[in-house]
Parts: structure tokens; C-alpha cells; sequence
């Protein structure tokens, strides 16, 4: 087997903004007086995220569903992730079955947290959002059929890191295909209640930063940052210009 060696490092920076309220589920034990049944995820210190594995999941998942690089789960009525191994989809993020490894995973998705604004704490950012389920037949609410969620409100931001581990000069196209999977997630949703309106993002305040091998050994100069950019156009641009900066031979 070729043994690939890191040429360096690309990484996608920027903000995440909310253009719906955003609910991604915690556990109960966040559960604070006057709070709610359905509590949005916080770290230990009670600090709001969008976990990176959600953001990945999320942007593999809506990839997978314009390549067809899923399977049947035929335990349950689902889909699982592509386990190939050898597919973009599975060199970017790794195949979901980890005897299929052939190259390294490309991305790291990190935690990406909420940016207050002055004094503003965390919680502030948060509303209570009372949902019912309608009985079809005669128009009313179901007996427990209201839930109470809590969201983070829409107009919050929280910033993105996104860091590809590059071997191959084809390697950009992984990114493209990671930008790509960007440009579907702010056509559909991230976290729950998606089909109620949750979730819609816009991503915003952007840029790439190329860190060839030569960085890591001490040459601070040879990075690469590229201009803010507002959409994922301008940045998939971006990238091909910092791109020069790798050098693969
Ligand atoms: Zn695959």
C-alpha cells in the first residue's frame, strides 16, 4: 500500500448565523429550574455548541444523499453511511466501518460555539418554543401532544472550524465536495424540528488558511490566509488560490 504523507494543512474558518431558531437536543440532566422538557445541548459549563460531530453528520449525510452513498439499515427503517471506504464521501470523513480504512480521514470538524455579544450570557440566547401535534381527524391538539423546546433564536451566531489533512494534490476536490455539502445544509436544516422551519443557517464571515508541511516545521511564513469572504462561492475561489501553497512532490 502507498503510504501517503501530510502535506499540510487547509482550514475552513467563519460563522455559522441562525436564520430560524435551532434546536439540537442535550440530556435531561442539563435540565435547569423553570427550564424545559427538551433542553438544547450545552458543554459542562453551560456553554451553547453545535457539537462538530452534528455539523459533520449533517453535511455527510445530505452528500450522501445527492451521491447515493448510503446503505439500507435493514434492522430498522433507516439509512446508515457509506462504509466503502473508497468513495470521496468516505476519504473526507472516513467510512463508517473501520475495517475499510485505506487512507487517512481528511476532516475535523470542530465543536463550533456561540459568540456572545457584551455581557450577554449564554442563556440569553435561548426561547421556549411550545409545539402541538394536531389530531388529523378533528383539528385539535392531541392529550400530550404539546412539547416544550427550547431554542437557541434565530440572528445568533456561532463560529466554525473546519481542518483537512492534505496528501494528494486531488485533495481540493475533497474540499469542494465538503464546500458543496455547505451550500445544501443552508438549503435544508441543522438539528431538530426541521420540517416545523428549525434549523435554517446561513454561513458568513468566512476564509481558508493554508498551512503547508514547511509551517509545522517552524517556517512560520509559509501560511496562507485568504481574503473574508461572505458565500461559499467566494470561498471555494479562495481555496484556489491559497491552494498554491502546497507543494506535493
Ligand atoms: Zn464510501
Amino acid at each position: 500500500m502507498e503510504k501517503l504523507t501530510l502535506k499540510g494543512k487547509v482550514i475552513l474558518e467563519g460563522k455559522i448565523k441562525l436564520k430560524t431558531g435551532m434546536h439540537i437536543g442535550g440530556t435531561k440532566e442539563t435540565l435547569k429550574i423553570g427550564g424545559t422538557d427538551n433542553p438544547v445541548i450545552r458543554d459542562a459549563f453551560g456553554g451553547i455548541l453545535i457539537p462538530g460531530s452534528s455539523l459533520k453528520g449533517k453535511i455527510r449525510s445530505l452528500l450522501e444523499k445527492k451521491y447515493g452513498r448510503y446503505d439500507k439499515d435493514d434492522k430498522r427503517d433507516s439509512y446508515l453511511p457509506c462504509k466503502c471506504g473508497k468513495c470521496e464521501i468516505c476519504k473526507i470523513f472516513g467510512p463508517h466501518d473501520s475495517k475499510n480504512i485505506y487512507e487517512p480521514v481528511r476532516v475535523i470538524v470542530r465543536d463550533a460555539y456561540l459568540q456572545t455579544e457584551g455581557n450577554k450570557k449564554d442563556y440569553e440566547y435561548l426561547e421556549i418554543k411550545v409545539e402541538n401535534t394536531i389530531d388529523r381527524l378533528k383539528g385539535t391538539t392531541i392529550k400530550g401532544g404539546i412539547r416544550n423546546m427550547e431554542r437557541v433564536v434565530a440572528g445568533s451566531e456561532f463560529k466554525f472550524e473546519v481542518v483537512f489533512n492534505i496528501y494528494k494534490e486531488e485533495d481540493k476536490e475533497l474540499i469542494k465536495k465538503f464546500i458543496e455539502g455547505m451550500r445544501l445544509l443552508e438549503d435544508d436544516y441543522l438539528g431538530g424540528c426541521g420540517s416545523r422551519g428549525y434549523g435554517k443557517i446561513k454561513f458568513k464571515d468566512m476564509k481558508v488558511i493554508c498551512k503547508p508541511k514547511e509551517y509545522y516545521e517552524g517556517n512560520e511564513n509559509s501560511k496562507i490566509e485568504s481574503n473574508k469572504v461572505e458565500s461559499l462561492n467566494e470561498l471555494e475561489s479562495e481555496l484556489n488560490k491559497v491552494w498554491e501553497g502546497l507543494t506535493f512532490n
